[in-house]
């Protein structure tokens, strides 16, 4: 199922995955079992679900204020997912790390490659679906996205998971505990 070692201190994790993988959900149970770990909020331009918070979600900017954000070199890594523009504020998530915190990325793949580049030293996991059908029901049992924004995630979601070999580490979200026991035993944290 995984194929790496935990780094030794590796303290900025990124997780990614298509979207309707589980992502959220894995991250939800990861944070209640270990509220050590700084979960970083991003900005973005796409209009908030239902129940979803300023702030604590995201931050919701305009595309304006977006890219002004991103010129001014504020954002760690940004990138268009499904015609929305999503980023990392740079300022917490490097606060975070210089006080010794675990830090936690969730972020599509386009970004993942660009924090490769920026924190060689972190530690990416890519997480699967069992399959691309269970993906599919996922998203659309989710039942937060229209018809056209389910379309344009699942063609994404192809590219993304060809993407999978380029992760440290992959991991298969088929049993939801299974998965987060092991991306507990990969974060190096105690189960
Ligand atoms: P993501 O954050 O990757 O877009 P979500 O966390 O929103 O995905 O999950 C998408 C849907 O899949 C949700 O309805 C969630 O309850 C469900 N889900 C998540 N993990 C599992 C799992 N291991 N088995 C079955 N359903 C799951
Ligand atoms: P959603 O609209 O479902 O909340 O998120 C869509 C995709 O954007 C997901 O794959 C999620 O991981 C990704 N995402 C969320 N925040 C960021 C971010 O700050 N940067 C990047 N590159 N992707 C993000």
């Amino acid at each position: 199922m995984t194929s790496a070692t935990p780094p030794a201190g590796g303290r900025l994790t990124v997780l990614t995955g298509p979207s309707g993988v589980g992502k959220g959900t894995l991250v939800k149970l990861l944070l209640e079992r270990h509220p050590e770990i700084w979960l970083s909020v991003s900005a973005t331009t796409r209009t908030p679900r239902q129940g979803e918070e300023e702030g604590r979600s995201y931050f919701f900017l305009s595309r304006q204020a977006f890219e002004q954000r991103a010129a001014e070199g504020g954002l760690l890594e940004w990138a268009e997912f499904a015609g929305n523009l999503y980023g990392t504020p740079r300022q917490p998530v490097e606060e975070h790390l210089a006080g010794g915190r675990p830090v936690l990325l969730e972020i599509e793949l386009e970004g993942a490659r660009q924090v490769r580049r920026s924190f060689p030293a972190g530690f990416q996991v890519f997480l699967e679906p069992p399959s691309f059908e269970e993906l599919e029901r996922r998203i659309r049992g989710r039942g937060t996205d229209s018809e056209e924004a389910i379309s344009r995630r699942l063609e994404r979601a192809r590219v993304e998971l060809d993407a999978a070999p380029e992760f440290d580490a992959r991991l298969v979200n088929g049993d939801l505990e299974t998965a987060l026991a092991e991306l507990e035993r990969l974060m190096g944290l105690n189960g």
